[in-house]
């Protein structure tokens, strides 16, 4: 009994907690990581975070599987006549920077493209990294993950305020009403709204403060609990909704631009081109009645603060990029927009916002793909086109990858056909832990450090943030052997690119002096410490000005609280004439698209010519991202890649709880087993993505033993918004038929 006593106190004082931000998802929820030497004890939520006070979401816990993963690379891994050697860091940058360097001499720069999984957008080095490697490639063929998720809300922001990263996030602790389209933030944490996680806890408080929370989905989901009314809606129709709220809040005269008025334009343009939507169409389009759209729409203009938002529904589907301008032409109008309780802007501690705006204005349509002739948005291309670009021989025919996380073969729209892309590949680097879906590809994998093997700050999740505050987070163990952080293994490739590319001792000697100093002062501590100090908070070069520095964030591990979300426009609209445009051509341009869809028929005609009756919608799960499909506290447990069907839609097709249905797309079919629940309308059934780990030549052991089937075998690249070009998850058709019914023992 004393023996024991004694154990347990000495482990209790040889552990330690350290205090970082959970980096997977832009809720950037405080974690407590017990551990004791290079072990994790626990991972808990940290009370004293600024931000999260102590929530995390399961997915957090997972993080310790990640760091002890035996399937994580640690040193370069090399495809040699079809099978992967280990091989030193040396031999690995050489041969990627040869690769690189000779493809482009040989075929130009178009010849190489770089693709960004959305992880990036989470890692600090990589973040850092991307503006140099795009400077480095000079190619046009720049693709990120952000074309198969919410690339319609920064055209909005672009369009309408001039800055495609300016985001618009709920002001959540001080709203009204709260009107939610395509969302669902008891699963996601938020999403584009950092709430911290618990955002449920935040609707709660909103009723009490007399608000009400209102959310429109086609499955009754996880939120819908928390909310105080929930109506479901036909998949991507919520384009009709929004033009049905807007129409009515100008017909009944509750139109209130407010204090933005004089820096508004295009308002009589919204309304005559809204007009011709009738309610009545609305109605029967989106299933939801006239009525209570229009109570729904006299509520939001009426209350006292007001928020429409909305997530993936909004921007995963054919109208995406309509679905987002609407949405903030409702919050505009309503005198919501940079107000409290409304839509609003953070000031981050390093303003990237502001920084980019100095460096002049983003592009659109600046150049074109090759093949499809879609136009760049921000610099680049939309991921639609990277299978044809990679496929269709010509001069700036993609022929090398470099792949930075993610994994498109899972997230993209039709994954099979980016898969056969890549095998044609002259070559292909990725930078990755795992081998995956997409790395087994490659020639090369460079796997960058794990998650406690680096410092962490979140230079581009604090734009969606609910409060002003920052924090750090120090890095907590010393990576096994040379381990690389993805900023070193960049910073590494563009020494070596440029080397190779040097011609002439002297240009040699230049390129081997400033990498010397890059090694020397370039890393992302000091970028942060820079920015903070000459940021909005920062002392600048006063010594006697108590602002915000790098150290005053590692003397607050829990973060630093800058105040609440502060008006900001009309100071900080970023469009050329200052003003803000409620009704610009790209959109107005679009409406008839969706009128002759609607209107004209075609979607009719679609419906009676098609053997697909019914529609498929992605979903989150509570437990898991894709790429911690690995971690088996994560995946343990009842199985979460299963298709949701309504009852009526199940018993027309004789599938019982026990069935497992095959579920075909103009491009495909996977078999999966069901959940039959009226938690989703009639005639759609939804489905997790980035599941479908049962290819062969993955490691990834806890993923394969927990494969699922990959939603994006049976989405087609082909259809996406075609305003944005962003790829369509949400409302893709199918057809569901029972594959075989088990046998009960
Ligand atoms: S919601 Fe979950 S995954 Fe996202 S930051 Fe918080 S703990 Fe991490």
């Amino acid at each position: 009994m004393i023996t024991t006593t004694i154990v347990v106190y000495a482990e209790a004082v040889m552990s330690k907690t350290h205090f970082r931000t959970c980096h997977l998802c832009e809720t950037m929820c405080g974690i407590a990581v017990e551990y004791e030497g290079d072990k994790i004890l626990s991972i808990k939520g940290d009370p004293n975070d600024v931000l999260s006070k102590g929530n995390i979401c399961p997915k957090a816990t997972g993080l310790q599987d990640v760091h002890t993963d035996q399937d994580r690379l640690k040193a370069p891994i090399r495809k040699v006549n079809g099978e992967w050697q280990e091989v030193s860091w040396e031999e690995a940058f050489e041969f990627a920077a040869e690769k690189i360097v000779s493809s482009q001499k040989k075929h130009g720069y178009n010849s190489v493209a770089s693709y960004m999984g959305r992880s990036i957008a989470h890692n600090l080095g990589s973040l850092i990294g991307i503006a140099p490697l795009r400077e480095m490639l000079k190619t046009e063929n720049i693709f990120t993950g952000s074309t198969v998720d919410q690339i319609p809300h920064n055209y909005a922001w672009q369009f309408m305020l001039g800055h495609p990263y300016f985001a618009t996030v709920p002001d959540i602790d001080r709203t009204h009403y709260f009107l939610m389209l395509g969302t669902n933030p008891k699963i996601s944490n938020g999403a584009m709204m950092s709430t911290g996680a618990n955002p449920q806890k935040k609707f709660k408080e909103i009723s009490a403060r007399g608000g009400k929370t209102v959310l429109i989905d086609p499955r009754r989901n996880e939120s819908a609990d928390y909310v105080d009314e929930h109506h479901f809606i036909k998949p991507n129709t919520d384009a009709l909704f929004l033009i049905g709220i807007i129409n009515t809040i100008f017909e009944k005269g509750l139109a209130t631009p407010g204090r933005l008025e004089a820096h508004i334009k295009g308002w009589d343009k919204v309304v005559s081109a809204l007009k011709p939507f009738d309610m009545a169409t609305i109605e029967k389009i989106t299933g939801i009645a006239a009525e209570e759209i229009q109570r729904i729409a006299v509520e939001l203009a009426t209350a006292e603060s007001a928020i429409c938002y909305g997530r993936t529904g909004l921007s995963m589907v054919e109208f995406g990029g309509l679905c987002n301008w609407l949405m903030q032409v409702v919050n505009i109008i309503t005198g919501n927009m940079d107000e409290p309780g409304g839509l609003m802007f953070p000031l981050n501690a390093i303003d990237t916002v502001g920084l980019q705006a100095k460096q002049g204005q983003f592009t659109f349509n600046a150049f074109r793909s090759r093949v499809s002739q879609r136009p760049e948005f921000a610099g680049e291309l939309p991921l639609c086109v990277m299978a044809e670009e990679i496929m269709t021989p010509g001069e700036g025919q993609i022929r090398g990858l470099i792949a930075l996380s993610g994994n498109p073969v899972l997230s993209m729209a039709n994954g099979k056909l980016l898969e056969e892309a890549f095998d044609q590949l002259d070559f292909m680097i990725s930078v990755d832990f795992y081998l995956t879906e997409t790395t087994k590809h490659a020639d090369i994998i460079l796997p960058p450090v794990g998650p406690f093997e680096k410092s962490h700050y979140d230079l581009f999740y604090h734009t969606y943030d609910t409060i002003n505050w920052s924090k750090y987070s120090p890095r907590l163990f010393k990576p096994e052997g040379k381990g690389y952080t993805d900023f070193e293994i960049i910073r590494e490739l563009l020494k070596r690119v440029a080397a190779k590319r040097a011609s002439g001792f002297k240009e040699k000697l230049q390129v081997k002096a400033v990498s010397k100093l890059v090694d020397i002062a370039l890393t992302p501590d000091r970028i942060v410490a820079l920015g903070l100090r000459f940021g909005p908070y920062g002392p600048g070069l006063n010594p006697f000005k108590d602002g915000l520095t790098l150290k005053k964030l590692k003397d607050n591990p829990g973060g630093v609280y800058l105040g609440p979300l502060q008006r900001s426009l009309p100071e900080r609209i970023f469009t050329k004439d200052k003003k803000i445009d409620l009704a610009p051509d790209f959109y107005l341009d679009d409406l008839p698209r969706l009128y002759d869809r609607f209107y004209g028929g075609i979607q009719e005609q679609m419906d009676q010519d098609t053997e697909f009756d019914m529609t498929i919608i992605s979903r989150l799960t509570h437990r898991t991202l894709g790429w911690m499909h690995n971690s088996e506290r994560l995946v343990k447990g009842k199985h979460a890649c299963t298709l949701l069907i309504h009852p009526k839609d199940a018993e027309k097709r004789s599938i019982n709880q026990n069935s497992t249905v095959t579920v075909t797309s103009a491009v495909g079919s996977i078999e999966v087993p069901v959940e039959i629940t009226d938690t989703i309308m009639p005639g759609v059934v939804s489905l997790p993505h980035s599941w479908g780990h049962n290819r062969k030549g993955t490691r990834k052991r806890v993923a394969e033993a927990h494969p699922g089937a990959s939603l994006n075998d049976i989405t087609n690249e082909k259809v996406v918004d075609e305003l944005t070009s962003n790829a369509v998850v949400h409302g893709v058709p199918v057809k569901v038929e029972l594959k075989r019914v088990a046998v009960a023992s």
